[in-house]
C-alpha cells in the first residue's frame, strides 16, 4: 500500500483566498504579531505568519521586543494591544525568554482577541466543548480529515504529544467530532500498543521519526504534526516509510505547517466578527 499524501498547500491556499476575500469585503482585520526575543525558529514562524498577514490584505503588524524586555513592560504592552480598536487579533510568538511567566502573559491578553486559543477562557470553553477559538494547528488538522472525507465518528485516534497548543486542542476536536481519543505522551508505557490501534493517529512529539512504520496502524490515517530541524533537513515526527503501511498520511514539509499559517488567518477572522458584534464572544 501507499498511502494517499494529504497535502496542506491546496487547502491552505483556498482558505488564505476565503480571507482574503472577507477582507476586502470588511475593508479591515488587524492582526498583531509580538516576538521577544531573537529565537531564530520563532523569527522564522513569526516571518511567515505575517508574511501570509499581509498577503490576505490584513492590517499586520510585527511588535519586536528585546529578549531582556521585563514581564510587567510585556504586559503593559498586552493592555495597550488589548485596548486598541484597529487591532482584532493578538498573537505573542512562545517561547518566551526564561524570565517571563507564559501563562501571565497568556491570561493578560482579551480572550476574544486571543487568536491562539490559549487564554484560559476559550481553552476552559473548548474543554466545556462550546464553539470558541482554537489554536490554528489541531483546527488545520480537522479541516485536512474533513476534506479527505476521512471518517471521524466512531474512530479510534490517538494523539502523541499534550502540549497545550497541539496535542490537548487536538484530542479535544477529534472527541468533539465523535472519535475515541487516547492521549500519550513521554510518560505512555508500550506507546506502540496505542498506536498500533489507530485510526487516526496524529504525531505531535517534536522527535525526529519516532513515529516508525510499524507503529501505524495498516490502513490508517497519519497526520504528522512535527517539525524537527535536522541536518538531513526539515523532517516529522513520522518515519516517512510509513507511507507503505497507512491510507492516509501528511508529508513533512507541506503537511500541517500551510495549514496552521491559514488557519491562524481564519482565527483571525472570528476575532473580527467578534469586535464587529457579528459574533457573540461566548466567554
Ligand atoms: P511540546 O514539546 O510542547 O510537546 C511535546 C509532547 O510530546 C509532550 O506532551 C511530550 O510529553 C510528548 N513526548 C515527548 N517525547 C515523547 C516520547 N518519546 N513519546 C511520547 N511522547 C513524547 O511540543 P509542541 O506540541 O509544541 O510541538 C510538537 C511538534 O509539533 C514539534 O515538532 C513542533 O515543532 C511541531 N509543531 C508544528 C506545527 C505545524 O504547524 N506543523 C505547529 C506547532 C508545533 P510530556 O508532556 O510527557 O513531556
Amino acid at each position: 500500500m501507499s498511502a494517499t499524501l494529504i497535502k496542506g498547500k491546496p487547502i491552505a491556499e483556498r482558505i488564505r483566498a476565503e480571507v482574503a476575500e472577507e477582507v476586502k469585503a470588511t475593508g479591515h482585520i488587524g492582526l498583531v504579531t509580538v516576538l521577544v526575543g531573537d529565537d531564530p525558529a520563532s523569527e522564522v514562524y513569526i516571518r511567515l505568519k505575517h508574511k501570509a498577514a499581509l498577503e490576505a490584505g490584513f492590517d499586520a503588524r510585527d511588535v519586536r521586543l528585546p529578549a531582556e524586555t521585563s514581564e510587567d513592560d510585556l504586559l503593559a504592552q498586552v493592555a495597550v494591544l488589548n485596548a486598541d480598536q484597529e487591532i482584532d487579533a493578538i498573537l505573542v510568538q512562545l517561547p518566551l525568554p526564561g524570565h517571563i511567566d507564559e501563562a501571565r502573559i497568556l491570561r493578560a491578553i482579551a480572550p476574544a482577541k486571543d487568536v491562539d486559543g490559549l487564554h484560559p477562557v476559550n481553552a476552559g470553553q473548548l474543554f466545556l466543548g462550546k464553539p470558541t477559538l482554537v489554536g490554528a494547528t489541531p483546527v488545520g488538522v480537522m479541516a485536512m480529515l474533513r476534506e479527505h472525507a476521512i471518517e471521524i465518528d466512531g474512530a479510534r485516534a490517538v494523539v502523541i504529544g499534550r502540549s497545550n497548543i497541539v496535542g490537548k486542542p487536538m484530542a479535544h476536536l477529534l472527541m468533539q467530532a465523535n472519535a475515541t481519543v487516547t492521549i500519550c505522551h513521554s510518560h505512555t508505557r508500550d506507546l506502540p500498543r496505542h498506536t498500533l490501534e489507530a485510526d487516526i493517529l496524529v504525531a505531535a512529539v517534536g522527535v525526529p521519526m519516532m513515529v516508525s512504520p510499524d507503529m501505524v496502524k495498516t490502513g490508517g490515517v497519519v497526520i504528522d504534526v512535527g517539525i524537527n530541524r535536522t541536518e538531513a533537513g526539515l523532517v516529522g515526527d513520522v518515519d516517512p516509510g510509513a507511507a507503505e503501511v497507512a491510507a492516509f498520511m501528511t508529508p513533512v514539509p507541506g503537511g500541517v505547517g500551510p495549514m496552521t499559517i491559514a488557519c491562524l488567518l481564519q482565527n483571525a477572522v472570528r476575532c473580527a466578527r467578534y469586535r464587529r458584534g457579528e459574533l457573540a464572544y461566548p466567554g
